[in-house]
Order: C-alpha cells, then sequence, then structure tokens
C-alpha cells in the first residue's frame, strides 16, 4: 500500500467494468476507499437515472465481501454554476472522513473534457488509469432505456449491476425514463437536419413572496410529472421579459397586474451551463419577482402546466430530486442573496 485512503469521483450510471477497474486499482494502492457518488440527488433524468442509494447497491452487488469494509460512499451534490462551492463539499467531505497525517491518492482516468475535475486536487497525489476498453455508460443507458435485448447493454457490466438491472426495468420509473429518452431521441432527430446545432433560448420566472416560491408541475415531457418554474420558449418577436411575463401568466394564471409584476423584478440572470438541458443548447434567461408580503394570490395550471402552486421555500430542498433540469439552482441563486 502507498496511500491510506483513495478517493475515486464519478457519477456510475451504471457501474461498469471499466470503473470496477478503477476501484480494483485504488485498493491495491491504499487501505480505505472513498467512492464520491457525483450528481447526488439531482434532476432525475437519462443522463442520472440512479439514486446514490442505487448506485451503491449496484457497486457493492459487483464486489467482494473482503473488500466491502474498505470502502465508504460519500454523496456530492453538483454545483452547476460554481466549481468551487462543488471544491468546498468535496474537500469539506474528504477531510470528515480521513485524518490529518493520511496520505491522499485521488483515482480517475482523463476520459475527456469532462474530466478536468482531476486536475483541482494538486494537495492530493494522483493515478492516472489508462482507458478500459470500448466502455460507455452513455451507449448502455442508451441501449437499455430504448428497452434493447440485455446483449446490447449487459456485456460490459458485472453480473450484480446485470441483475439490479433487469430487476429495475419492470419498475414504473424505468417506464417513464423509457418515454423521457424517446422523447429526447426524437426531438434531437427532429433538430439533427439544421445546418448547425441549435441554441434555444427560454425564460424563467422565480416569483417569490412570503417565503414562497411558485411552480408548476410539467404536463408534457422532458420532465413530465416533475415540478419547474414557470417557463418555456422565446416567440420569435418577443423581449425576453415580455416572454417571461407571458409565460408566466400562461402557465400559472397568476393575476397580478403586468405593471406590478414588472416592478417587482428585483434582479436578473442569465443560465448557461452547457449540460443544463438534455434537449440540447439551452439558454435561459430567469427573473426574481419579490412580491409584496400578504395572502398567497390565487394560481392554477394551464397550457404547459398540469397544476401551479406555491412552495415553501423550505421544501425546495426535501424536493429537489424532484425538479427539472437545474431550477433548484437557479431559485437557490436568487433566494441567497440579500
Ligand atoms: P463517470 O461515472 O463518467 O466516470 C467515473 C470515472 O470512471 C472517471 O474517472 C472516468 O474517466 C472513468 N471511466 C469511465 N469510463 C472509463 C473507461 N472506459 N476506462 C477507464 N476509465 C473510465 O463520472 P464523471 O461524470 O466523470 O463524474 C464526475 C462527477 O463530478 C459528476 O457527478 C459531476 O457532476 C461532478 N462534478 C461536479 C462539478 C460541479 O458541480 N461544479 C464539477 C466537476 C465535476
Amino acid at each position: 500500500m502507498t496511500h491510506d485512503v483513495a478517493v475515486l469521483i464519478g457519477r456510475f450510471q451504471p457501474f461498469h467494468r471499466a470503473h470496477l477497474h478503477l476501484v480494483e486499482s485504488a485498493l491495491q494502492k491504499a487501505d480505505r476507499l472513498l467512492i464520491l457518488l457525483g450528481s447526488h440527488r439531482c434532476a432525475p433524468d437519462t443522463r442520472n437515472p440512479w439514486s446514490s442509494d442505487e448506485r451503491q447497491e449496484m457497486i457493492r452487488s459487483a464486489l467482494p465481501d473482503a473488500v466491502q469494509e474498505r470502502i465508504e460512499f460519500i454523496p456530492l451534490r453538483d454545483y452547476l454554476y460554481s466549481d468551487n462551492l462543488w471544491l468546498a463539499e468535496v474537500q469539506q467531505k474528504v477531510l470528515g472522513a480521513t485524518d490529518e497525517a493520511d496520505r491522499i491518492l485521488l483515482v480517475g482516468h482523463r476520459k475527456d473534457r469532462s474530466s478536468y475535475y482531476l486536475e483541482l486536487f494538486p494537495q492530493w497525489d494522483r493515478e492516472d488509469i489508462a482507458i478500459q476498453g470500448d466502455i460507455h455508460s452513455t451507449a448502455i443507458r442508451e441501449a437499455f432505456f430504448r428497452g434493447a435485448e440485455a446483449s446490447e447493454w449487459a456485456q460490459h457490466l458485472p453480473e450484480g449491476v446485470q441483475a439490479f438491472l433487469v430487476n429495475y426495468r419492470k419498475s414504473g420509473r424505468y417506464r417513464w425514463l423509457s418515454q423521457e429518452a424517446a422523447y429526447i431521441a426524437d426531438y434531437r432527430k427532429l433538430w439533427s437536419v439544421a445546418p448547425y446545432p441549435p441554441t434555444f433560448v427560454t425564460t424563467d420566472a422565480v416569483v417569490v413572496q412570503s417565503g414562497h416560491v411558485l411552480v408548476v408541475r410539467r404536463r408534457v415531457h422532458p420532465g413530465q410529472g416533475l415540478i419547474a418554474l414557470p417557463g418555456g420558449y422565446l416567440n420569435q418577436q418577443e423581449r425576453v421579459v415580455d416572454g417571461m411575463l407571458r409565460e408566466l401568466r400562461e402557465e400559472t394564471g397568476l393575476k397580478v397586474p403586468r405593471p406590478v409584476l414588472e416592478g417587482s423584478i428585483t434582479s436578473r440572470q442569465v443560465f448557461d451551463a452547457p449540460g443544463r438541458s438534455l434537449r440540447g443548447r439551452v439558454i435561459t434567461h430567469a427573473f426574481l419577482i419579490q412580491l409584496k408580503p400578504g395572502p398567497l394570490p390565487q394560481v392554477r395550471g394551464g397550457d404547459d402546466a398540469e397544476k401551479a402552486f406555491w412552495m415553501p421555500l423550505a421544501d425546495i430542498y426535501a424536493h429537489e430530486d424532484n425538479f427539472f433540469e437545474d431550477h433548484v439552482q437557479i431559485i437557490q441563486h436568487f433566494i441567497s442573496r440579500p
């Protein structure tokens, strides 16, 4: 052993044989292995279908009893708009699970540009693992949610993970994710004939009053049934603020007069993380509308919203894995400022 603790960061959606090789390499170098399960409690979609508990179950099922006690799982949220907040959480969680004198080794493989985070830990030693065959989680998920035969998606999965997924196929969540996958595939196909990949512009309204935020339940794919901010695509002939107010009225029926809404805009911000939507490149302009304290105005769902309702701010975190795309992070951005 060259180190006391190894750290392996990943999403493991799902855990495949190349991931298993990383775990085995880490266990050859260090007494203990901390597996940091990224994208914890993020919006459920076909990129991040399995919860941290489910991923932990898959990983444990692939490992022999003899090593189980040497492994700990640490869930880790994403901070799409701040690597520093994410790094602070990684540092804090690893510090909490290690001793000051521990020699720490970060194990990983530089897969592509998305692996840049491996460079952000100069305080730890690094072990770069070579690519293990032609194994890609994205291809496995694509075949799995398309409903393909196991021969198309199971080949690179440890047996325990295969068994987990065969069972998972019977769940309602699998059916929902398959519909989401089909919607996204059709949508991308529709735009694949455009001369350049399109960039879409949307708006979102963060209407806050007396410790509540106005949200909707989505009636349609993508994210059917998930909680979202009222918002949608910008029309060709409208200004961003007009699109935001139009969508707000269509989806929530909020009867506050337009001059009051406009006069209550206290902040606006562009949210443009390249991977924020599976539909493709979608940049949203979000507005904070801070209404005066008082009884919460009546609202009702309409258009793409099955339902509109006021959610207490505290409930956002309880429901964060039921929110669409990065909407929790958009709300968080506005409510964390004075
Ligand atoms: P992953 O499951 O895709 O990969 C885990 C590890 O396995 C990586 O080191 C990867 O390179 C390696 N691997 C995958 N296929 C391999 C193969 N065929 N051969 C050898 N190695 C292979 O996980 P990921 O997406 O890299 O995980 C990073 C996590 O960190 C994500 O959850 C991401 O959201 C998070 N993150 C968050 C922020 C932020 O919130 N600001 C910033 C950076 C990273």
